[in-house]
C-alpha cells in the first residue's frame, strides 16, 4: 500500500452502530508495540478510524516511511508513555525482551494480538504468559483471528468479529469500544481462561468438515472398487476385453451418484435414529450417544459434500458425449446396424426411461442445490425457524424421495437381469438403495398419525412413566428416600 492510499481512509469515521452505550473515542491514543505487518495494518485503520496512533519500535527511523503520515513512529518507551491501551503486535517469543519497559506499562491495558503456530503449543496461552510477566498491567486478548489483510481492506471483507477475554471487565470494555469503532463486531468470551481456546481458533483446519469428509472419501473408496471390478476387471477375467479406458469417466461417475445419493440419506438417518430412541425410552430428555450427537451435528455438512458429488455427477455426465470412445462405439454401433440392414432401432420403453431418468435427475439436482443455498449463514440467518425447517426437513425428504425415483428409473429392471450379476455381484444402484429406502420407510411410519402425535407430545416434554422422587422421614428420624411413578 502507497504512502497516499494510507491517507485515504478505508472507511468513514468510526460507527458506533448497534451499541448505543458504546461510545466511540475520537482523538484517544493508542499504542502499538512492532512494527510488523500486523502493527501496521492496525495503526492504518485506527487512523481511519480517528484514533491518533504511537508506534513504538526498536528502529524507528528505519520503520517511519512504513506507516502513515498521521501515525507517530517512536522508541518503544516513548510510545508506552503517551498511552493507557497498548496493543502487542510481536510474537511471544519476544515477550521478554519488553521487561525493560515493566515500569512505564504498569497500570495499562495491554493487547495481546498474538498466535501460535501449532494447537497447544504452550502449556499456558500467550495472554497469559504476558500477564505473568507483566503483572501490574492489564492484559486482553483480542484481534487474533483478524489478519493483518482484513484490518487493510477494512471490515466489509473477511472475518468481524473480534474475539475479546479478559479478567477485567472494565478494560475488556475498553478494547471492544476499540473494535467497534474500527467497524469490527467484538464478541465477549468471558475471562482469561478462555484466550488459549480463542489463540487455537486460527489454527483449526475446516473442524467439523473432518469427519463428512472421511465419510464421503470411504463411501467414494468402496463403490469405485465395487465399480471397477463390474465394469473394468470383470470384462477383463471373463472375455479378455480391455475397458480400462473407462476408469477415469465412467466408473468415476457411476460412483459420484452412489456417494451422493448414500450421503443425502445420511443425513437423514441420525434424525431416524434419534426419532426412534426417543419413541423407544418415552422421552426426549436422555442423552443420545455420543457418536449419534456428532452424527447430528455434521448433518449440514454431509448435505454439502451430498450436493457437491451430485454437481460433480452432471458435469461428468453432461461431458460424457465428448468422449473419444463414445464416438467410436456410436460409429461401430451405427456401421454393425447398416451391415445387418437394420432400419428401426428405436426401443420405446427406453426412450421413456431416458427421458424420466434424466428429467428427475435434474429435478433431485434443483432441489438439492436449494439445500445447500439455504445452509448457508447468511440465507439461513433470513429464514424463520418454520421456512429453515420446511426447507431443510420437507424438501430435504422430496429431494431424497426424487433422489429414490431417479436411481430407480436408471436401474429399470436390471436388479432382476442374471447377466446384471457380475461375479455374482448385484448391480451397484441396488445396494445403494439400502439406507435410502430405509430411511423413507421410518419417515412414512414415523407420520402415521398415532406415532407422529406420540412423537410430538414426547417432543413437546411428555415422557413415559416419569418418576416423582419423595423424600419421608423414617421412625427414627433419619430421612428415607423412594420413588412413585406417575404417568403424565
Ligand atoms: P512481524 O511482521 O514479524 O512483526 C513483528 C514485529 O515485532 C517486528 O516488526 C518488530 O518490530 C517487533 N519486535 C519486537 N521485539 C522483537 C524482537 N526481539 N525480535 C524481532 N522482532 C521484534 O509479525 P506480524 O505478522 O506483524 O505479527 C505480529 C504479532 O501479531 C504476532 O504475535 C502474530 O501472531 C500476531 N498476528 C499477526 C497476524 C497477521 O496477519 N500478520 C494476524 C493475527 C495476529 P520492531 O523491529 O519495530 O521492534
Amino acid at each position: 500500500m502507497s504512502r497516499g492510499d494510507m491517507a485515504k481512509p478505508l472507511l468513514g469515521q468510526g460507527s458506533t452502530e448497534g451499541d448505543p452505550s458504546i461510545t466511540p473515542a475520537p482523538g484517544r491514543t493508542i499504542g502499538v508495540l512492532g512494527s510488523g505487518d500486523f502493527a501496521r495494518s492496525l495503526a492504518i485503520r485506527l487512523v481511519c478510524s480517528g484514533f491518533k496512533v504511537v508506534v513504538g519500535s526498536r528502529n524507528p527511523k528505519r520503520k517511519t516511511s512504513l506507516f502513515p503520515s498521521a501515525a507517530e513512529v517512536t522508541f518503544q518507551a516513548e510510545a508506552v508513555k503517551k498511552t493507557d491501551v497498548i496493543f502487542v503486535a510481536v510474537f511471544r517469543e519476544h515477550y521478554t525482551t519488553l521487561c525493560d519497559l515493566a515500569d512505564v506499562l504498569a497500570g495499562k491495558i495491554l493487547v495481546d494480538v498474538s498466535n501460535n503456530t501449532e494447537i497447544n503449543h504452550h502449556k499456558e496461552s500467550n495472554a497469559e504468559y504476558l500477564a505473568s510477566l507483566f503483572p501490574a498491567c492489564t492484559v486482553v486478548k483480542a484481534f487474533n483471528v483478524v489478519s493483518a489483510w482484513t484490518l487493510q481492506s477494512g471490515a466489509r471483507d473477511g472475518n468481524k468479529q473480534v474475539l475479546i477475554c479478559s479478567n477485567n471487565q472494565e478494560a475488556k470494555r475498553t478494547v471492544a469500544e476499540i473494535a467497534q469503532v474500527m467497524g469490527f463486531t467484538p464478541v465477549d468470551m468471558g475471562c482469561m481462561s478462555s484466550a488459549c481456546e480463542i489463540e487455537n481458533i486460527p489454527l483449526r483446519l475446516l473442524p467439523a468438515w473432518k469427519i463428512p469428509i472421511f465419510l464421503a472419501l470411504g463411501l467414494f473408496l468402496c463403490f469405485f472398487t465395487y465399480n471397477l471390478i463390474r465394469q473394468v476387471i470383470h470384462p477383463f477375467i471373463r472375455e479378455q476385453k480391455n475397458k480400462f479406458y473407462k476408469i477415469p469417466i465412467e466408473v468415476v461417475n457411476t460412483t459420484l451418484p452412489c456417494v451422493s445419493y448414500v450421503m443425502l440419506s445420511l443425513v437423514y438417518l441420525p434424525g431416524v435414529l434419534a426419532a426412534c430412541s426417543q419413541l423407544y425410552y418415552g422421552t426426549k430428555y436422555r442423552r443420545f450417544p455420543d457418536w449419534l450427537d456428532q452424527w447430528l451435528q455434521h448433518r449440514k455438512q454431509i448435505g454439502l459434500l451430498s450436493f457437491f458429488c451430485a454437481a460433480l455427477h452432471a458435469v461428468y455426465s453432461l461431458c460424457l458425449p465428448m468422449r473419444r470412445s463414445h464416438r467410436y462405439l456410436l460409429i461401430e454401433t451405427a456401421v454393425k446396424q447398416a451391415v445387418e440392414k437394420k432400419m428401426n432401432i428405436w426401443v420405446e420403453e427406453e426412450v421413456w426411461r431416458m427421458e424420466i431418468y434424466i428429467s428427475v435427475g435434474i429435478i433431485a439436482l434443483g432441489l438439492l442445490s436449494l439445500l445447500a443455498i439455504t445452509s448457508l449463514p447468511s440465507i439461513a440467518n433470513s429464514l424463520n425457524w418454520r421456512e429453515f425447517s420446511f426447507v431443510q426437513s420437507s424438501l430435504g425428504f422430496v429431494a431424497l424421495v426424487v433422489s429414490t425415483l431417479h436411481t430407480l428409473t436408471y436401474g429399470w429392471s436390471r436388479a432382476f437381469d442374471e447377466n446384471q450379476y457380475k461375479f455374482y455381484l448385484p448391480p451397484t444402484y441396488t445396494l445403494t438403495l439400502l439406507v435410502p429406502c430405509t430411511v423413507i420407510i421410518a419417515k412414512v411410519i414415523f407420520s402415521l398419525p398415532c406415532i407422529r402425535h406420540r412423537l410430538l407430545r414426547i417432543r413437546r416434554g411428555w415422557e413415559k412413566g416419569r418418576y416423582v422422587k419423595f423424600v419421608l422421614p423414617s421412625a427414627t428420624g433419619e430421612y428415607s428416600s423412594g420413588e412413585t411413578s406417575s404417568n403424565v
